[in-house]
C-alpha cells in the first residue's frame, strides 16, 4: 500500500451507457506519507472520511448500466477532490466535530504537492473521459454518486436520498420524477442535504455545468446503502430511474435515445 496506488481509477472504459458516474469520495485512503492523519481507526472509518457505500453503489451502477465510472482512490481528508481550489475546506481541518491536527497551517507547498498529486489526477481523468466522449460524438449525462450521513451535528436528515442539481436542472427533476414515479412516497430530497451554492458541488459544475452537459448529484444517507442488500436494491432503483429519466429528457428535447441507451439491463439484478 501506499506511494503505487493511483490516486484515480476508471472503471470499465468501453462503457457503452450515455451515463459517466464519478465519485469524488469513494475511499478513505490515507497514503502513506500521511499516516494515519491522527485520527484513530474508527474515525477514518466514519463519513468524515469518505462517502460510506458510494462506491459500491456506483460499481454496481456501473454493471446495470455499462456506465463509465471514475472515482478518487483518497480520502477526503486529505484533499476533497469536490471543493475548488479556493474552498476553506478543500484540506480540511475539522470534519463534523472531529478536528484534524495535521492539516493545520499546511504549507502552500504541501498545499499545492495535494493538489498536483490527487485532485488534479482526479479531474483530469474525467475530462479526458468526456473528451473523448466528445470526440466520439457521444452523449453524456454526468452523474456524481455521494452518500450522506443520517444525523449531522446531532441534526437528523429524514431523506433517504437526495437530489442536487446545478446550473441546469432538468436531468435532475426529471430523475426526482422518475425516483418518485418508481416508489410513490418516496421522500426525495431537493438540494438536500445541502445545495450547490453550499459550495460543495465543483465536480457538478466543472464537468457539468462548465461543459454544458446534463448532470446530478446523488446522495444516498448511507445507513440505506452499508450491507449488500441495501446497495443492490438502491442500485437497481438508481439505475432504472436514470434510464426513465433519460427517456423522459429525450421526449422533453426530441432527440433519440435509441443508439444509447441500454433499456432493461439493470433487469439482471433482479
Ligand atoms: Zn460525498
Amino acid at each position: 500500500m501506499g506511494h503505487g496506488i493511483a490516486p484515480v481509477q476508471t472503471i470499465n472504459a468501453a462503457g457503452r451507457s450515455p451515463f459517466v458516474l464519478v465519485c469524488d469520495h469513494a475511499s478513505n485512503r490515507v497514503p502513506e506519507p500521511y499516516g494515519d492523519l491522527g485520527l484513530t481507526p474508527g474515525q477514518r472509518l466514519m463519513h468524515v472520511a469518505w462517502d460510506p457505500g458510494a462506491l459500491n453503489v456506483s460499481r454496481t451502477l456501473v454493471d446495470l448500466l455499462d456506465a463509465q465510472l471514475v472515482h478518487s482512490t483518497v480520502s477526503r481528508l486529505v484533499i476533497d477532490c469536490n471543493r475548488t481550489y479556493q474552498a476553506p475546506d478543500l484540506i480540511p481541518v475539522i470534519s463534523e466535530r472531529i478536528a484534524i491536527a495535521v492539516n493545520h497551517g499546511l504549507s502552500p507547498a504541501e498545499r499545492q504537492h495535494r493538489i498536483d498529486s490527487f485532485h488534479l489526477p482526479f479531474h483530469d481523468a474525467i475530462t479526458a473521459l468526456i473528451d473523448a466522449r466528445d470526440a466520439a460524438g457521444r452523449e453524456t449525462v454526468l452523474v456524481a454518486v455521494h452518500s450522506f450521513t443520517p444525523v449531522y451535528l446531532d441534526v437528523p436528515r429524514p431523506w433517504p436520498i437526495g437530489l442536487i442539481h446545478g446550473r441546469d436542472q432538468a436531468f435532475t427533476r426529471a430523475l426526482s420524477d422518475a425516483l418518485i414515479a418508481d416508489e410513490p412516497g418516496l421522500n426525495v430530497g431537493w438540494n438536500e442535504p445541502y445545495a450547490a451554492l453550499n459550495g460543495v458541488t465543483y465536480t457538478l459544475e466543472h464537468h457539468g455545468d462548465e461543459r454544458g452537459i446534463p448532470s446530478s448529484m446523488l446522495e444516498i444517507r448511507h445507513d440505506e446503502i452499508l450491507e449488500p442488500e441495501g446497495v443492490a436494491a438502491w442500485s437497481a432503483r438508481l439505475a432504472r430511474c436514470l434510464t426513465a429519466a433519460l427517456g423522459a429528457q429525450a421526449k422533453a428535447t426530441d432527440f433519440t435515445p435509441a443508439s444509447h441507451g441500454v433499456p432493461g439491463q439493470h433487469e439482471r439484478a433482479r
